[in-house]
Order: C-alpha cells, then structure tokens, then sequence
C-alpha cells in the first residue's frame, strides 16, 4: 500500500486538534479533543494516541499509509531527541513523546507550535510566495518563527524565534511571564492592550470603553478594539500606542533578517486595519528604507487551522516532501 499521508497534531493546552492530510497539506478528516492537562501527563499522551487512532477511523486509510506524525508542542523542544523540555500549560515537561508514542508505530517529528504555525502560514496561508519570512502571533503573548530559504531557523537549541521577548522598553515596570521588565509580548501583546484599556477606565477617562463592560476588570484587548472600532478617542490612542511598540519590534526585525514577508497572526491580525498605517509609519521611521522596499506585511490566512497545518507542514518538511 502507498504512504501518501500526514498526520498533524496540534497540542494545546486546553484542546488536542488533530488532521490527517494529504501531501499537498489538504485536510481529510479532523478530531479534536480536550486536553485535560489536569489529568496528568498519562492521560494526555494517551489523548494524542486517541486522537491520531480516531482521525484515521474517520478516513478510509490504514495507519500503515501514514508517512508520519507532526506534532506541535506549546513549549520548547529538542527536536533531534525528541523531547517536550518544557510546557508552562501542560504536565510534560522532559518527556520524551517519540518514546511515548512508540506504538504508533511511525515516525514522529517535533516542533515548537510558533515555529509550526509559521510553517502553516509558509506553506498552506499567507506566505506561500515567502522565502524569507517571519511569522509574528499576537494574543494573549507574541510568539514568532523566523523562515530562511523557505526554513525554520532553529537556533542552538531548537529555541529560536522568541521575538516576543525582545527587550523594548528597558526602565519599564511592567513584567513579563519570562521574569525581565519590558519585554515585547508584556507591552505589545493583546493582554497588555486589556490592561492599558483597564487602566484608562479605571482613571475615570471619558471612554465608551466603561459603556461596554460592567466592570472595569472586564476591559480585554477586544473591548478596546471595538471602541477604537466605534471611533472612541481613548480606545484609539491605546491602540495607536500598541501598534508603535508593534512597529519597533517589527523594524528591528526587518533590519536583522531582510525579510520578504512578515505575516501577522493571532487576535490583533483581527484589528490589523486600525492599527496598520501607525505600524507602517513607526517601521517607515525606525527601520532601513532599503529593507523596507523588500517586505510585504500580510494578515495570517489559515485561522484557527494554522497550528494543525503547522504540524502538517512540519511532518511533510521533515519529511523533504514541501
Ligand atoms: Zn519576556
């Protein structure tokens, strides 16, 4: 029997989203399931197992076809080992998954998710025309994957990409998951737009912000992009001074890598229209003008699909089948 199957399994922390694909990366069939970290890390790894059996249950294939697994895990790896370091939402930290999932008999390739969800939007969405691209996800953090010749760049220690981490503002207070002051994802990030939001509402400013929730606690980065939507002026200025702090990480970038492409993903990829000229404009003031002309900034294509086209996309790379 012909192998001309991938399976792609995106691994979160609240929910398990795993594909079976064809070699052109086209879904087939798709099952998703509930991590339940809090189970433990048994419990989980049998997950994943279920997944992968379930999904090829829903094709009429053979598991036997599958050339192999992608699996994208939120946290750094060790590629070659196999080895999940460390997950802050999940109990896995050093397991070695490509042990643990011996009995499925096929061979399984790792990848940070940020760093699969770029080679979705590389692949399958938005970069397809990318050589040299960079994958930012702004949400709750900025995570990003940094492409070179159509590649992920690894780094040492599988761990490269972490853009959100940037020092931007050194005498900042505010601080960030990883522990240092100012990083990109504490004062760019979808959180940090919520809490600068929050804190408008809480100074008493006259914001259609305070109309929209009951509590000044419910201000999220979604309430002050819909008021900035409605053409409030406070809401506006919070988002104009995201997207600055947006367009600084994002010229350092441009001047480090020469990109061709950067593809902008998560929440604020919803919000690009109100913040995109000031990002364009804080690049146009801090970047090199030659390296300018070479990037084309564009929305992520692939939504909710792009960490599972990731795991895809990682196996058939893995596999030199891209
Ligand atoms: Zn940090």
């Amino acid at each position: 029997m012909q192998k001309e199957y991938v399976v792609g399994v995106d691994l979160g922390g609240t929910k398990i989203l795993t594909a079976v694909a064809d070699l052109e990366g086209n879904i087939l069939a798709r099952v998703r399931k509930d991590t339940e970290a809090e189970k433990g890390k048994e419990a989980v790894i049998q997950k994943i197992k279920d997944t992968v059996y379930g999904v090829i249950k829903e094709t009429d294939i053979d598991l036997s076809q599958v050339k192999g697994i992608g699996l994208g895990v939120p946290g750094p790896v060790n590629i070659k080992k196999g080895v999940i370091k460390h997950t802050p939402n999940l109990k896995l930290d050093n397991v070695n998954i490509i042990e643990e999932l011996r009995e499925l008999d096929t061979p399984i390739f790792l990848e940070n998710d940020a760093n699969a969800a770029a080679l979705g939007e590389k692949w399958f969405g938005a970069g397809k025309a990318a050589e040299n691209m960079i994958y930012m996800t702004v949400s709750t953090g900025i995570g990003g994957g940094v492409i070179i010749n159509k590649e992920i760049f690894h780094g040492a220690g599988d761990a490269a990409g972490e853009i959100g981490h940037m020092t931007i503002i050194p005498d900042s207070d505010v601080q960030c998951g990883c522990g240092n002051y100012g990083c990109w994802e504490a004062i760019a990030s979808g959180t940090a737009l919520g809490r600068l939001g929050r804190e408008a509402v809480e100074a008493g400013k006259d914001t259609l912000m305070s109309k929209l929730v009951n509590d000044p606690s419910e201000v999220n980065g979604a309430v002050v992009a819909k008021a900035a939507e409605k053409g409030d002026k406070v809401a506006r200025e919070i988002m104009d001074k995201i997207a600055d702090y947006l367009g600084i990480g994002m010229a350092s970038l441009i001047n480090i890598f020469n990109p061709d492409t950067i593809v902008i993903g998560g929440g604020v990829s919803q919000s690009w229209k109100l913040i995109e000229d000031k990002v364009n404009s804080t690049i146009k003031a801090r970047a090199m003008n030659s390296l300018i002309e070479d990037v084309n900034i564009i929305t992520a294509q692939l939504g909710s699909d792009v960490g599972v086209l990731g795991a895809v996309a990682t196996a058939l790379a893995e596999l030199d089948l891209l």
